[in-house]
């Protein structure tokens, strides 16, 4: 059969993908239907027609799945904020459990691994402590503050994100206002002409302090003063800065900051270690959540107090100092120089002194030390290896002298189960083990999961 764009299909919804679209199948042909859930029949209509597979709209709803619930954000059909709002939670859980078993099963080709139960919230809203919100002028000449609608770059206002930090909607309206009162424009990105292009805003949950950074094209902000004394109105309000950021580009952030107010950085807890956070580091976006991932990270990492631990894309070194308290000593890895910068004062700022950092990339630093030992005649071990990549996953080289180190065990968080999967077949070829995985819920209402897996030594 030839599939073409406008063909309308029934079609009964029986998986979801990724970024959490409904998965149905024609005679053997795969539509990927966004705002579609398993147990919908639906009227599809096919957008896009490949050979294969292809993506397809709702149509009409002709039977709802029992799984179906009203979403609470009046726009989170057109929002691309979250994309499972209308899948009961309970049933998000559900899938993202499976699709990690899956993917290790089908890709990383493993079995006999203990699944954990899913880590889950107890109130899966308004859990984010950071929102990146892009800013653009209206058609009718108003500046709008919100989100991208899904895959295109216009802004849906969004007056409360339900999974946002609570009170953001404020501070937004307090830098809209500036702007309107002394016509600063928002940036226009067709044009590439135009000032402010997002608003981040962080937020450190268990202090409360905020930090708000206006991204924008160009060096300076017109009245900064002004924003900077009614933006302190906020209690909490630790840090105000600009980031500058003037390339064609789809990147948020730029490099340079520059700070109208404060030192840079806010101040949060995970558990009883404390992080300074700059606004160009990584930080975990939900803190709830990430106290159980970490704890089970320490778990698996199965410290005693002698043993040696990489942690490998460290980041501010969250996880480095979360478990350096139980280790002999801890070496962190990280590529963005700031984030190391506010890696090792937060080892300073806890009184961690058995923690130490290098800048550079995983795949080069981990090299690098394991030749150079070498060359003393040294051979560079571990006693565990933490590693917790962006979604691309761990690079070849890495693995490689990872599994030349030989740690007892690996413990590998991950943002994406497929990389996961492939890596956790490359080491099992060499000489590991997959013995337990447990996924944690850190994205509510969107297709992500995290999970933090442990793989030890198989001859151990
Ligand atoms: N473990 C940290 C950070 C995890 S996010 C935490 O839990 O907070 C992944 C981190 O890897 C980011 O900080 C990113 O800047 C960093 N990164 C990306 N590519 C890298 C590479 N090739 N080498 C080292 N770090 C990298």
């Amino acid at each position: 059969m030839m599939f073409k764009k406008n063909d309308i299909y029934e079609i009964k919804i029986t998986g979801l993908g990724n970024d959490g679209e409904g998965i149905g199948r024609v005679d053997g042909y795969t539509l990927f239907i966004k705002d579609a859930i398993p147990g919908d029949i639906i009227k599809a209509r096919i957008t896009k027609a490949g050979k294969s597979y292809g993506y397809a709209r709702v149509e009409e709803i002709i039977v709802p799945s029992d799984d179906r619930v009203e979403p609470v954000c009046p726009v989170a059909a057109r929002c691309g904020g979250c994309q499972i709002q209308h899948l009961s939670y309970e049933k998000q859980l559900e899938f993202k459990q499976n699709k990690v078993q899956n993917q290790l099963e089908r890709i990383g080709k493993v079995k006999g691994f203990t699944m954990h139960p899913i880590m889950g919230m107890d109130n899966p809203y308004f859990y984010r402590n950071k929102s990146q919100y892009p800013v653009a002028m209206g058609k009718d000449g108003r500046i709008k503050i919100g989100f991208y609608a899904g895959r295109t770059h216009n802004v849906i206002e969004t007056e409360k994100c339900y999974i946002g930090t609570e009170g953001n909607e404020k501070i937004l309206s307090v830098i809209r206002n500036h702007m309107e009162v002394h016509h600063i424009l928002p940036y226009d990105e067709v044009n590439h002409k135009g000032l402010v292009r997002h608003i981040l805003i962080r937020k450190a949950f268990a202090t409360g302090q905020l930090m708000v950074c206006l991204v924008i094209n160009g060096k300076s902000y017109p009245h900064a003063d002004s924003l900077v004394e009614q933006l302190l109105k906020f209690e909490g309000m630790t840090s105000v800065c600009l980031n500058v950021n003037r390339e064609k580009s789809n990147v948020i952030l730029g490099k340079e900051i520059i700070n109208l107010y404060g030192e840079g950085y806010i101040t949060d807890k995970i558990g009883d270690v404390a992080f300074e956070i700059s606004p160009l580091a990584f930080y975990q976006v939900n803190p709830v959540q990430t106290v159980k991932l970490y704890q089970t990270a320490l778990e698996y990492a199965g410290l005693t107090g002698k043993e040696t631990v990489w942690d490998l894309y460290c980041g501010i070194g969250t996880i480095s100092l979360f478990l350096a308290k139980s280790a002999l000593h801890v070496k962190g890895v990280e590529i963005i120089p700031e984030a190391i910068e506010n890696a090792r004062n937060n080892a300073k700022l806890n009184a961690i002194d058995n923690a130490e950092f290098f800048v550079g990339k995983a795949e080069e630093v981990l090299p690098a030390y394991y030749e150079q030992q070498e060359r003393k005649g040294i051979k560079a071990t571990a006693d565990v290896i933490v590693v917790d990549p962006p979604r691309k996953g761990l690079d070849i080289r890495l693995r490689e002298t990872m599994v030349k180190m030989q740690p007892d065990r690996i413990v590998y968080v991950s943002c994406d189960s497929a990389t996961l999967a492939r890596d956790v077949e490359y080491l099992t070829q060499n000489g590991y083990v997959l013995t337990d995985v447990r996924t944690c819920d850190m994205f509510a209402m969107s297709g992500h999961v995290e999970t933090v897996i442990l793989m030890s030594r198989k001859d151990k």
